[in-house]
């Protein structure tokens, strides 16, 4: 995933995913001819975000990784809470996650060009994989599916930046269990959001296979990836079907993007 040269920034939310990702990428890269940087998204959520930001800041430091923080209020001029009461006075039934996902995609890409990484590495591991295929099968977005092939993310020409997930194949468990045992600053509070979605539902399903059938998250991610790959060379491959939003000019599964649509609805810029 990585190339010598690489500026890589990893995207630090502060919770046990990302802090192990950084501890490990700055004991693989030391010596490396590659940069690494971090970089933080606050979204604007009250209660939760300033514990993971307040962890990022402490890991950043101690591994000597130069930090940028920014905040979706940065971006796009409101925060997380303030769009959700955006959304909730013009009774829209999105979800919180499907306005903050997009949103935090966008920032994430923004930070890193400001920081000048040609890379960004994500803390994404084998459960968020999967539930990401689910939500995306259950919802009919085949394209998105199609997305989830590692090497179509990391290819340049569709991204601004190159998009690696170093930890695609580690489950979650193993992750917080690697997280504990290095001491890294672990996160107390979940977001208040995360159960409006089907997002928590699959988790626990998939978990539930998981404790009958040892291994079958394993086995399924493999297949994940071969659907996406067999996607991928089809008519509706991201390459042949995606297009550009009108509006920034970012690989769309329609004319505007989530993002661009996102924010028009919440009439910002
Ligand atoms: Fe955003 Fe949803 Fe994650 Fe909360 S759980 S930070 S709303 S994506």
């Amino acid at each position: 995933m990585l190339r010598y040269g690489d500026k890589v920034a990893v995207a630090l939310s502060g919770g046990k995913d990302s802090t192990s990702l950084l501890y490990i990428m700055k004991k693989i890269m030391e010596g490396h001819r590659s940069e690494l940087l971090a970089l933080t998204i606050d979204e604007g959520i009250e209660g939760y975000r300033s514990e993971s930001i307040e962890n990022a800041v402490k890991i950043a430091k101690d591994l000597t990784v130069p930090l940028s923080v920014k905040s979706y209020k940065d971006f796009f001029g409101l925060s997380l809470d303030e769009a959700m009461h955006v959304k909730s006075e013009k009774g829209l039934k999105a979800t919180s996650c499907a306005v903050c996902g997009p949103l935090r995609r966008r920032a994430i890409d923004r930070a890193a060009e400001e920081l000048g990484a040609n890379v960004v590495a994500t803390a994404h591991n084998l459960d968020d994989i999967l539930q990401t295929f689910y939500i995306n099968l259950y919802s009919g977005d085949i394209q998105r599916i199609a997305w989830l092939d590692p090497e179509f993310s990391s290819n340049s020409d569709n991204f601004a930046s190159r998009r690696i997930k170093p930890a695609m194949e580690i489950y979650e468990q193993e992750l917080a269990f690697f997280a504990y045992l290095n001491n890294l600053p672990l996160q107390s509070e979940s977001c208040p959001y995360m159960n409006e979605g089907i997002r928590t539902e699959i988790r626990m399903n998939l978990n539930d296979l998981e404790r009958k059938h040892p291994g079958i998250k394993y086995s399924t991610l493999k297949t994940v990836i071969s659907i996406a790959k067999v996607l991928g060379k089809s008519e509706i491959s991201p390459g042949k079907a995606a297009m550009r939003c009108v509006k920034c000019g970012a690989m769309s599964s329609g004319p505007i993007c989530s993002v661009c649509g996102t924010l028009d609805i919440l009439r910002v810029e």
